[in-house]
């Protein structure tokens, strides 16, 4: 179902409820549609109030956004590191070296991902080598 905005020919507004836009079309060319205050079957739908006011209300409270929710924030950053580890270099078990060796300057920087035990990956934090725990994508997410 859904509301259409309707207005009759004397100019009443009212609200009128369908199974589609068609359906609104199809009953108001065969005149079933009545305006509820002088019964005219001259009634044509207006725009969508709900979707123009909405827009309207954004543009007008700009300083009072909405606080970001914890939810949408933990998601974007879950994304983010998706994006990463996809654009990333498997190293799969050779992590932790390679992870030395660029640290170390033996290879060109590049973003690497891979798998590294806890202890491994504490050595390497101790070591100075930023190393960032993420779950890794299933391997049908990369390209
Ligand atoms: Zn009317």
């Amino acid at each position: 179902m859904i509301v259409l905005n309707l207005l009759c020919d004397h100019g009443h507004r009212f609200e009128g409820w369908f199974a589609s836009g068609d359906a609104f079309r199809e009953q108001s060319e065969r005149h079933l549609v009545h305006c509820p205050q002088c019964q005219t079957s001259g009634v044509s739908q207006l725009p969508s109030a709900p979707h123009v006011k909405r827009g309207a209300t954004d543009v007008a409270l700009p300083e009072k956004p909405a606080a970001p929710a914890a939810a949408p924030a933990m998601a974007a950053l879950h994304q983010a590191l998706a994006s990463m580890a996809r654009q990333a270099e498997n190293v799969g078990e050779r992590f932790p070296e390679e992870a030395r060796r660029i640290h170390y300057d033996e290879v060109p920087a590049r973003t690497i991902r891979g798998i590294a035990t806890a202890d491994e990956t504490r050595d390497l934090l101790e070591e100075g080598i930023l190393v960032l725990p993420a779950p890794i994508p299933p391997d049908d997410e990369i390209h």
